[in-house]
C-alpha cells in the first residue's frame, strides 16, 4: 500500500455535494483505504475564460485527501477520471485553451504518490507539477501533512507554504465536514 495525497476541487453546481460524493466514491474503491481529509477552502479561480473579466468564474471549493492504495499510479488515475466523469465532469469540446478555462464540476489530481517521482509523459506527472505554486493545494495539504517532504524539491509542505508567492485568495470555509453521513 502506498500513501497518496489527492487534490479535489469543484467550481460548478453543488460543490460541497460533489466533493462529498467524490470522497465517498474514493472510500468505496476496493483497492483504496481512505485515511483523512483536510478542511474545505474557498479559493479564487486562477483563470477566467479568455475575454472574461476576472471574477466572473465561480470560486472553487477545494480540499486534499490522504489515502492508501495498492493501485499503480496509472490505474489510480484511471479510477479518479472515472469518478470525475460519473460525477458530471464533461470535458468540453474545443481547443485545449477552452478546455482549461471551463468550469469544473470536479477535478481530482494526484499530488504525491508515496515518494515517487514520475514524469514519463504529460498524462501523469507526480508530484503534481504545480503544487508548489498553488495556495489552494498547499493550504489544505498542510492541514494533513505539514512535514511531508517533496521528493524532488526537498522542501516540506510547510516550507513550500512559507515560501509561496500566490496572490489568489484562499479561505478556510466554515463547512460541515461529515463526509460519510447521509
Ligand atoms: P488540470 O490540469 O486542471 O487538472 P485536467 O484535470 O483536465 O486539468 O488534467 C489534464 C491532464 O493532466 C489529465 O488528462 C491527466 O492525464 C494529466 N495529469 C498529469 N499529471 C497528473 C496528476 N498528477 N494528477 C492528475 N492528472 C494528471
Ligand atoms: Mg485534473
Amino acid at each position: 500500500m502506498t500513501r497518496v495525497y489527492l487534490s479535489l476541487g469543484s467550481n460548478a453546481g453543488d460543490r460541497l455535494g460533489v466533493l462529498r460524493s467524490a470522497v465517498q466514491r474514493l472510500h468505496g474503491l476496493p483497492a483504496v483505504r481512505f485515511l483523512d481529509a483536510s478542511r474545505l477552502y474557498d479559493a479564487e479561480p486562477w483563470e477566467s475564460e479568455p475575454g472574461q473579466t476576472a471574477g466572473e468564474q465561480p470560486w472553487y471549493l477545494n480540499c486534499v485527501v490522504a489515502i492508501e492504495t495498492s493501485l499503480a499510479p496509472r490505474a489510480l488515475l484511471a479510477e479518479l477520471q472515472t469518478i470525475e466523469t460519473s460525477l458530471g465532469r464533461t470535458r468540453p469540446q474545443g481547443t485545449p485553451e477552452a478546455q482549461r478555462f471551463a468550469a469544473r464540476t470536479l477535478d481530482i489530481d494526484i499530488l504525491f504518490y508515496g515518494d515517487e517521482v514520475l514524469s514519463a509523459g504529460d498524462d501523469l506527472q507526480v508530484p503534481h507539477l504545480l503544487l508548489a505554486e498553488r495556495g489552494f493545494v498547499l493550504r489544505p495539504l498542510a492541514d494533513l501533512a505539514p512535514e511531508l517532504e517533496h521528493p524532488a524539491l526537498y522542501r516540506s509542505v510547510r516550507e513550500l507554504l512559507d515560501e509561496l508567492v500566490d496572490e489568489h485568495d484562499v479561505r478556510a470555509g466554515d463547512y460541515p465536514t461529515r463526509w460519510f453521513e447521509d
